[in-house]
């Protein structure tokens, strides 16, 4: 098991000036960002990461963060 490290799925544009604006977002925003494909900014494919260790995803349907080991709660 894991140190139960708590974390969260984010879903963000590696675009280092995307990812900049999106850390002004306030959380009903960045809860808004986790249904869109494509970023806003800049029409980037977004990608979801463990807000933990910022490893990519390939699902957000994980419980647990395959890198990391921490619990996403939502
Ligand atoms: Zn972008
Ligand atoms: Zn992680």
């Amino acid at each position: 098991m894991s140190e139960n490290v708590k974390s969260s799925v984010d879903k963000v544009c590696q675009e280092t000036d995307c990812s900049e604006k999106m850390t002004d977002l306030t959380a009903d925003q960045r809860e808004l960002f986790k249904s869109f494909t494509y970023c806003p900014y800049c029409a980037e494919e977004m990608t979801l990461i463990c807000n933990s260790c910022h490893e990519q995803l390939n699902s957000s349907d994980y419980k647990f963060c395959p890198w990391c080991g921490a619990e996403f709660t939502s």
